[in-house]
């Protein structure tokens, strides 16, 4: 996508769990080549609108384009092969299996059916394909050397990026992260900073759902605050640090 296209629009929508509603009336855009942040309070429906726009949930309305295309209801395969691609708040990963294995699986996992039986089918040339993009992926964010470590005895922030680096093997245009920073010590949350401006330099679009702060504000280009299922206010980061309505609904003061 040409920088400056209008990549996702959320439009209207609404997630109902049972007689709970999770995502009332949340609306919000993201252009090529902005880093957008997504935050809030804790059951704000942050994550669940991730789940709407990645299709691992069904909304209850609403719209979700995707380049001008409605992608709404569509499975999470099919979302990921059009260039939607993220990570999950709570780590996905086989403790058991190397850095490079659980890149490459998951790649596969997200790129097909996702079936096991599928999975052991898995021919040769397939196979050489995927651990081969999963290599170069996980070079591009700086774990080559980490590579044949089991995955189980990294610390937190590499596995964070092993996931990043697993998201980006369906080649996404846009990355959707949840929490991403959440546990990391100062040290990766610089390392995952970087990383993700690299990306971003590369001309990757990026939403990020995230608690941290300052986090949010040195690396997002805008922010939409969400507050009970809906959206409170969007601006730049000072414009959001500013207002009197976030200060009160999420940063306590
Ligand atoms: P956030 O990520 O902003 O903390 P979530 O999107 O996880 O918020 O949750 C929003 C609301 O929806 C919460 O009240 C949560 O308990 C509820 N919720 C989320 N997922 C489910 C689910 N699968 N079933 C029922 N309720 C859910
Ligand atoms: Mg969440």
């Amino acid at each position: 996508p040409a920088h400056g296209e209008l990549l996702l629009q959320v439009q209207a929508v609404r997630k109902e769990f049972g007689g709970l509603v999770a995502v009332n009336d949340v609306s919000f855009e993201l252009r090529a080549g902005e880093i957008v942040g997504l935050i809030g309070p804790n059951g704000a429906g942050k994550s669940t609108t991730f789940n709407l726009v990645t299709g691992v949930l069904g909304l209850t309305s609403g719209q979700v384009r995707y380049r001008g295309q409605d992608i709404a209801g569509l499975p999470s395969r099919a979302i990921a092969r059009k260039g939607i691609s993220r990570t999950f708040q709570h780590v996905k990963m086989i403790p058991e299996m190397t850095v490079l294995e659980n890149v490459a699986l998951g790649g596969y996992l997200r790129g097909r059916t996702g079936s096991v039986r599928a999975m052991l089918r898995l021919d040769r040339d397939e196979e050489k394909r995927l651990f081969a993009e999963a290599e170069r992926q996980l070079a591009r964010i700086g774990m080559a050397d980490r590579m044949h470590e089991l995955a189980g005895n990294l610390a937190l922030g590499p596995q964070r990026l092993m996931e990043i680096a697993r998201a980006l093997c369906t080649d996404p245009a846009l990355l959707l992260l949840d929490e991403p920073a959440a546990g990391l010590r100062h040290k990766e949350k610089q390392a995952l900073g970087d990383v993700l401006r690299q990306l971003k330099s590369e001309g990757m679009s990026l939403l990020l759902v995230e608690h941290d702060m300052e986090f949010v504000m040195g690396l997002t280009d805008r922010i939409v605050v969400m507050e009970f299922g809906t959206n409170l206010m969007e601006g730049t980061p000072p414009e959001v640090q500013a207002s009197p309505a976030v200060r009160a609904a999420y940063l306590g003061t």
